[in-house]
């Protein structure tokens, strides 16, 4: 008997607006674990997503470790807290990739499909039959540069070149439930 090939199907999330509450446009970016607050929305999506058989991996770009508002330790805490809340729910989470650079200085901040590709590396994912979930047009470029189907999560509406436009984090649970095969 043949054996199936071994590639791993991936859904990719963007962590801010879409793991966690998105900063509010004063803050811009969450800098300390205190400011870091889980949607339910997405705990019930990777538990959607683990009983598919989909690897689930975080790529986030995180400019404020470059621009020095936040220090590494500070950042591995959240995501510490982040692995641990994830493990408590009895879920799991592949990694969290992480692009701490500013803009044009790297091949891993997205709309660039630099963190989807180490992670291929890293794992063995199959990109083609992969997902990425993001709130920003940039986390679609990246999906779509990677080769994944891509969802938005925008307000209604919203110009998107993404494959499917969710309108609210609430409505990604039943989505991934009939779409993820
Ligand atoms: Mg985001």
């Amino acid at each position: 008997m043949k054996t199936a090939a071994k590639e791993q199907k991936c859904v990719f999330f963007d962590r801010d607006g879409v793991v966690n509450r998105a900063p509010s446009p004063e803050e811009y970016y969450v800098l300390s674990l205190e400011r870091f607050f889980i949607l339910p929305a997405f705990m019930e999506s990777l538990r959607i997503v683990n009983k598919k058989g989909y690897a689930a991996v975080i790529v986030t770009n995180q400019r404020c470790i470059e621009r020095g508002l936040i220090t590494w330790d500070e950042l591995n805490r959240i995501h510490d807290y982040l692995r641990l809340s994830v493990k408590e729910a009895g879920l799991e989470l592949l990694d969290i990739l992480v692009c701490p650079h500013g803009a044009d200085q790297c091949e891993c901040r997205k709309p660039k499909p630099g963190l989807f590709l180490e992670a291929s590396r890293r794992y063995q994912l199959d990109l083609a039959a992969s997902w990425m979930v993001g709130d920003s047009e940039t986390d679609v470029e990246a999906g779509r540069a990677a080769g994944c189907r891509t969802v938005r999560i925008a307000h209604p509406g919203a110009i998107t070149s993404a494959d499917f436009h969710l309108e609210d984090m609430s409505l990604l649970p039943d989505f991934l439930s009939s779409h993820l095969t």
